[in-house]
């Protein structure tokens, strides 16, 4: 008797959860759409929601949204060039809750798992940091859980924000149309740069530190300066840009072509990708976001970007075109190639 063959039977490889399902990557979107959604995703939501797999939920509150987003944080080490887990956690929430169009957050939680064992003193720096990037991004932390666990079920240190704001607009990273621009809101890469380089004890000339900041004020500029011209919004964390415009332009239903000597990459950036073998396209931002603006405003949004502090190396990267909708192409100046989806961040544990 022959072994009956099912459409749904997975490889052995798939029956146990690796790292590669916590890059950011297609695995972890496989991992979501496959289990984790499963049953959840037909259940009505007025506004948006899981089914979306956007930065965060809108859901309608009277003739506003309320957005709501969470993110666990893990990174290893704690403390790195350029921030810490402290830092990550306030700046990640408060940023993709910008990337919904909410740029000014009512309020975040926090849930820190302590392993026994860890020191009181780096608690202590952790704590002190994300009071100071609360303060930079204009959100108190509101209520928060702690729990300890014993010495080995836990690596460190993991903490959970989650945020809710309100907005009047949302704007989503499905809404690319033919003709837009693709901004970028400064260099690419830094984040999990700087991590890989301190995790390899790799020794640069010049200085390499993450960009870990919160940025829903920077956005906040770049909507003002021109209304109901910013289409889309995606920050590129894990996986780099390349993983959020290939979402973005799946969702959308567009081509993104990317104009490689455009895309704004410190020498010191470049320089450490090239000794690890990594494309700058592909690793985790923190302090980023990629906007789609229609293409009469694309010097507005850019001369807003621009004026900020975080905002100064903007650089429009990009235009969508209709055809071959879901694909992204990088235009090298020379010829044009296909830019491949990534399988997720090619180094664990980045935020
Ligand atoms: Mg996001």
């Amino acid at each position: 008797m022959s072994a009956p063959t099912t459409g749904t039977r997975r490889p052995a490889a798939e029956a146990l959860i690796t790292m590669r399902h916590g890059a950011g990557g297609r695995a972890m979107r496989r991992l979501i759409e496959e289990t984790l959604a499963q049953g959840l995703t037909d259940m009505p939501v007025d506004g948006v929601g899981l089914a979306a797999m956007d930065d965060g939920a809108a859901l309608r509150v009277g003739d506003r949204w309320l957005i709501v987003t969470t993110d666990s944080h893990v990174v290893h080490p704690v403390f790195f060039p350029g921030g810490d887990i402290g830092r990550l956690a306030v700046a990640g929430t408060v940023n993709d809750l910008a990337m919904m169009g909410a740029t000014e957050p009512l309020g975040l939680t926090s849930a820190v798992i302590i392993e026994e064992g860890f020191r009181r003193a780096d608690l202590e720096r952790i704590q002190k940091s994300m009071a100071a990037t609360c303060r930079d991004a204009g959100v108190p932390i509101v209520t928060g859980d702690t729990k300890v666990m014993g010495r080995g079920e836990l690596d460190g240190i993991v903490i959970n924000t989650t945020g809710v704001a309100l907005t009047d607009t949302v704007i989503r990273d499905a809404g690319l149309r033919p003709g837009d621009r693709l901004i970028v809101t400064g260099t690419i890469g830094d984040h999990g740069i700087a991590l890989m380089v301190k995790r390899h004890n790799l020794s640069l000339d010049g200085e390499l530190r993450s960009d870990v900041a919160p940025i829903n004020r920077l956005i906040r500029a770049a909507l003002d300066a021109a209304p109901g011209a910013v289409t889309a919004m995606k920050d590129p964390t894990r996986g780099g840009v390349s993983s959020a415009v290939h979402e973005m332009a799946e969702k959308s239903g567009v081509q993104v072509v990317l104009h490689e000597p455009a895309l704004p990459i410190t020498d010191v950036v470049r320089a450490a990708s090239d000794m690890l073998g990594l494309d700058p396209l592909h690793i985790a931002n923190e302090g980023k976001a990629l906007l789609g603006v229609r293409p009469d405003a694309a010097d507005r949004v850019l001369a807003a970007l621009h004026a900020h502090p975080l905002g100064r190396h903007a650089a429009v990267v990009g235009a969508c075109t209709g055809d071959h909708p879901g694909r992204v192409v990088l235009d090298t100046g020379i010829g044009r190639r296909l830019v491949a989806e990534p399988d997720g961040e090619p180094l664990p544990r980045i935020c």
